[in-house]
């Protein structure tokens, strides 16, 4: 059995945390491979060591002295290793950091310092081996991500490796130099060495105890999601809810690998599993809900509108020149809409305006913004009747105004629109009903 194990930032912030992902590495001798982030927030008002690279970056590259933004980086590593009574010694690393930045190498190199020192640590801390992922993650010339020769270089590497701390967030490009993932980024490197190993499971360590069915900062301590599939943490992750980076997703869904969300604080918590497909029935009728504000409806009347032929694809199509794309499309017979993102459609609005006028001669066009979308999503509700029926008894109850409606045809997620005002209560109304009423 091989488990990957990746920890975020939060749980490698201080030399408690070490102390508690060594513990927790310790108690599993499967969990034969580890990806690390850079140390993050240690307190809220804390800085990541990824942004205080950037930020020392920034001043090396414009030429000025970066010695005490420098140096405080140096500390958030050495307290660690001193307090933990680490037999390493990091000052020859550091000097070529400090060297490299004099010499721009580049924000992608700085900011991948702080997963390489801090796997240089955490190796030394496990008595695991150190492996650069810079000799086994490649970019190509044009900066994608070589997905068929990572993975094979990874199993090759990896091969007869019994443990290794792997740094998360990089990789190299064809011509040496190094490349980092987006942000949260450590997330896809764990992903590519589940895949790259063949490991049974990926397991991703954080500071929350998996996907949560509801925004905690909307609904008070809401419940988590024991076990969602892809396809509902797409539809959830598109309408904002995150604890992975979506990219993470595509390697080991490929090979089969399911992945379990962990707390590093908590690691009793079962978390969250995310598969593929599972015959394991939700706690509820409903996996999750996430929304999202900042819409804006195009709406468009013209009389006898259903039977002009063509005439949809006239709309859409200015929509397309002008290169903005739209979310949701409801229609009656005599009158369509278009769900846009409010800030992109503005900047375009006349354009497409005038667009549709000319193309399409409608009646009216009317526009009306700060909308809000909060998709509820579930395996669940496809074989349970009335659950639309109980989302918008919930909603009147909760004197919210639903504005749109769309149910996929997939049956696994119902989207409604409601004005921004009414985001937070129709989402806790919507909780209320399908998880506290049930509990
Ligand atoms: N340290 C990087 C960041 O802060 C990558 C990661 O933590 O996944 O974005």
């Amino acid at each position: 059995m091989i488990k990957v194990v990746k920890f975020g930032g939060s749980s490698l912030a201080s030399a408690e945390q070490f102390r508690k992902v060594a513990d927790i590495i310790h108690s599993d001798e499967s969990r034969r491979y580890v990806v690390p982030s850079a140390p993050g927030k240690r307190f809220s008002a804390d800085t990541k060591v990824t942004d205080m690279l950037y930020g020392c970056y920034e001043l090396a590259a414009k030429g000025k002295n970066f010695d005490a933004e420098f140096d405080a980086i140096k500390e958030r590593y050495n307290s660690i290793i001193t307090e933990l009574n680490i037999d390493l010694d990091l000052d020859k690393e550091f000097d070529t950091v400090k060297a490299c930045f004099i010499g721009r190498a580049g924000r992608d190199y700085a900011a991948s310092r702080g997963e390489y020192l801090n796997g240089l640590v955490l190796a030394a801390y496990l008595g695991y081996s150190f492996i650069d992922p810079a000799e086994m993650i490649f970019f190509r010339d044009d900066g994608s991500f070589d997905a068929d020769r990572t993975i094979k270089a990874v199993g090759d590497r990896l091969v007869g490796v019994e443990r290794a701390v792997i740094p998360g967030f990089y990789g190299s490009m064809p011509n040496d130099t190094i490349k980092t993932f987006s942000r949260g980024g450590s997330d896809i490197t764990g992903s590519i060495v589940a895949a790259g190993t063949g490991a049974d499971l990926y397991e991703n360590w954080t500071d929350v105890s998996g996907f949560l069915i509801c925004d905690p900062r909307i609904v008070e301590d809401p419940q988590p999601i024991r076990t969602i599939t892809y396809k509902e943490l797409r539809e959830l992750a598109y309408m904002g809810a995150t604890v992975l980076h979506e990219d993470a997703i595509f390697p080991v869904r490929k090979a089969g690998i399911p992945i379990n969300i962990k707390n590093t604080n908590k690691p009793g918590d079962a978390g969250t599993f995310i598969v593929e497909s599972t015959s394991q029935k939700p706690l509820y009728t409903i996996t999750g809900i996430a929304g999202k504000k900042g819409f804006a409806v195009v709406n468009i009347e013209k009389d006898m509108m259903n039977g002009e032929l063509g005439f949809g694809r006239r709309v859409l199509e200015q929509f397309e020149k002008n290169g903005i794309s739209f979310e949701h499309m409801p229609s009656g017979i005599d009158t369509m809409s278009i769900i846009v993102h409010q800030e992109q459609f503005g900047e375009k609005e006349q354009e497409i305006l005038a667009g549709i006028h000319r193309n399409c001669h409608p009646d009216v066009i009317d526009i009306e913004t700060d909308l809000a979308l909060i998709a509820v999503v579930g395996r669940g509700m496809k074989s349970e009747r009335g659950t639309a029926g109980r989302i918008f008894s919930a909603l009147a109850h909760a004197h919210v105004n639903v504005k749109m409606i769309d149910q996929g045809s997939s049956e696994l997620n119902i989207i409604i629109g409601v004005s921004e005002r009414d985001f937070e209560t129709a989402c806790k109304a919507i909780y209320d009903i399908f998880v506290l009423q049930q509990l």
